[in-house]
């Protein structure tokens, strides 16, 4: 068995693979393939409408909360949330965190006012910034939740005057959340939802219709609110799949059952980085990521064996972001503990052969 550490796209529980196999195979008995009926079939329309509901229910939404199923990827939520949101005369305030905030607030900047807070990047994203005055007024304060990259995460997110918008791209039902704190969420399927194709984009209602530039219909939330993310044809096997994720999700305790199992492995892997005198983390500790564990060896010219000997346990994807380097232990929710477990002896056999 190979013990799958990949940051994305990344490990899935192995009975949805089996699931959407068959599904593929022979999708509801209708001796069809999942992929080759109509995205407005009964059939279909049932596995939405399920996702829509899933989605609501492993994150609590209040009904003014529309979970849309969009494509593009969480590249577009950065353009598409601010010409949505974000009147050209109004400021959005933006936490610039790593490369993704970066990138978020690039686009930003086409469509309105845009004041960065605080960013973490002269020590090289190490940290989430929290040592800044709250905005008062503004359309919306952007946070990134979870910085793939960097290994950083919000333990808590701020408490915010203003509607909170949020890339979840990377710990999505990792944990529970407060859904009235966030106008809008957005998160690329491919690490705690599915495949790679779909964007879960959480959209609070109530913050549409402000702005008054055109918006082509694609890019428009609320064309996808009125027609149920079928305007065109959507992304039918990513959605089918994040279903089936959704499903393990809430068969395994729901969101704050996955809270309780990623502590634990947090703990078991951060434990051992703290622990063994080879490694050393790179993420401030209260900042430290319970999604993505990034460490380093003190000695650099040692990497190449770790890797070697991490793969010799089957222990693959711990080759750290390639702006950063070191190591990345990614431990999204379909991650066993058991893996973890299996991780650490590597890095503790090492330490008896290199120590
Ligand atoms: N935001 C975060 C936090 C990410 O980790 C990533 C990379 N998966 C993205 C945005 C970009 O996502 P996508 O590749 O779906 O555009």
């Amino acid at each position: 068995m190979k013990h799958n550490f990949s940051a994305g796209p990344s490990i899935l529980p192995k009975e949805v693979f089996q699931q959407a196999s068959d599904g593929i195979l022979n999708f509801n008995d209708l001796e069809l393939s999942v992929l080759e009926i109509s995205h407005r079939s009964k059939d279909f329309v049932e596995v939405l409408d399920r996702s829509v509901a899933l989605v609501k229910d492993l994150l609590n939404l209040p009904d003014t909360h529309k979970p849309l199923f969009l494509t593009g990827g969480a590249s577009s939520q950065f353009f598409m949330a601010p010409m949505n949101l974000l009147a050209a005369s109004d400021t959005a305030h933006y936490v610039d965190t790593g490369s993704w905030s970066t990138k978020a607030i690039k686009e930003a900047k086409l469509y309105g006012e845009v004041n960065v807070l605080a960013s973490s990047k002269e020590d090289k994203f190490s940290y989430i910034p929290k040592d800044y005055a709250k905005p008062t007024s503004g359309t919306y304060l952007h946070l990134t939740s979870n910085n793939t990259i960097y290994g950083t995460q919000y333990a808590e997110f701020p408490e915010s005057a203003i509607p909170i918008v949020c890339d979840m791209s990377s710990d999505i039902f990792s944990r529970p959340i407060d859904p009235d704190a966030f106008g809008l969420i957005y998160a690329g399927a491919q690490k705690n939802m599915g495949p790679a194709g779909t964007t879960l984009v959480i959209v609070n209602e109530e913050m549409l219709g402000k702005v008054d530039r055109d918006i082509p219909t694609m890019l428009d939330y609320r064309t996808h609110i009125k027609k149920n993310s079928a305007f065109n044809t959507p992304p039918v096997f990513p959605i089918y799949v994040s279903m089936l994720v959704m499903e393990w999700v809430q068969k395994n305790g729901g969101v704050k059952m996955m809270q309780q199992r990623n502590e634990e492995k947090a703990d078991l892997m951060y434990g051992e980085i703290d622990r063994n005198p080879l490694f050393r983390g790179v993420a401030a500790k209260e900042d430290r990521s319970k999604m993505n564990a990034t460490f380093i060896l003190n000695n650099a010219e040692l990497e190449e064996h770790f890797l070697q000997a991490c793969k010799k346990a089957n222990c693959v994807g711990l080759k750290g972001h390639r702006s950063v380097g070191g190591f990345r232990a990614s431990m999204y929710n379909a991650l066993p503990i058991e893996s973890v477990r299996v991780l650490v002896e590597v890095m503790q056999e090492f330490e008896g052969t290199h120590g």
